[in-house]
């Protein structure tokens, strides 16, 4: 019964959303790796959304598609927009960095909410939120993870399907969503901001994710 009133509640966040179609994450239809190239190579030509004009490069998600884990941040940045991969600015450079304390970073897969640089790096808007969902769902369900490890409070809030969240009550632990499990941590562009006094916590948090997921062990 708690299943079905949360996926309820994510499909009318969904629907709010403007989203019509949704591709959940379970048995696969796009199973070989070609189709995935593919369906990437769609993906860099999309222009869905009013951010297509003023992006430079589609930040599609890079990392090992057989993984246990996906990172899920918010939107690429300018570096992000500039080389085409995701996290490799400041932020994305320390999430790196730790992930790295565990094992190699080319062993997960690290992907955003939207695809495309948001001008300023301003919030992603429900609209746009909407038009790219289905891409990054696609890829959920492609590469099937153990856990989903959400960074910040946009990729918790779509995944999660709620409204908004309180990061602080709710990071460092899993939750089921349509999804599958779902992680919880900082992003480290917060961190960043913080001047690091954070980084203890989101270090442990990425080894108890990493852990959840089979990748590494306690
Ligand atoms: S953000 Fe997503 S939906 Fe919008 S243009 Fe980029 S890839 Fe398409």
């Amino acid at each position: 019964m708690k299943k079905i009133k949360q996926i309820k509640t994510c499909l009318e966040l969904e629907k709010a959303f403007g989203i019509t179609e949704i591709t959940l994450p379970g048995k696969t239809t796009r199973n070989t790796k070609q189709e995935f190239e593919q369906f990437r190579q769609t993906v860099l030509k999309c222009t869905k959304c009013d951010l297509h004009p003023t992006r430079k490069t589609v930040v599609f998600g890079d990392g090992n598609t057989l993984s246990s884990i996906m990172f899920v941040g918010e939107a690429p940045g300018e570096e992000e927009d500039k080389t085409g991969r995701p996290f490799v600015g400041k932020a994305g450079q320390l999430l790196r960095e730790v992930i790295s304390e565990f094992l190699p970073c080319d062993q997960v897969y690290i992907a955003n909410i939207l695809k495309c640089r948001p001008p300023q790096n301003r919030l992603p808007t429900r609209t746009e939120i909407g038009s790219c969902l289905p891409y990054l769902s696609s890829q959920i369900k492609f590469i099937k993870p153990s856990i989903i490890c959400c960074l910040g409070s946009t990729a918790t809030t779509v995944l999660l399907g709620k409204q908004s969240v309180t990061m602080g009550a709710i990071r460092g632990k899993s939750f089921q969503s349509i999804y599958g499990t779902v992680f919880v941590t900082y992003h480290p562009s917060f961190l960043v901001r913080r001047g690091l006094i954070d980084l203890p916590i989101f270090k442990n948090d990425i080894k108890q994710a990493l852990i959840a997921s089979g990748m590494i062990k306690r």
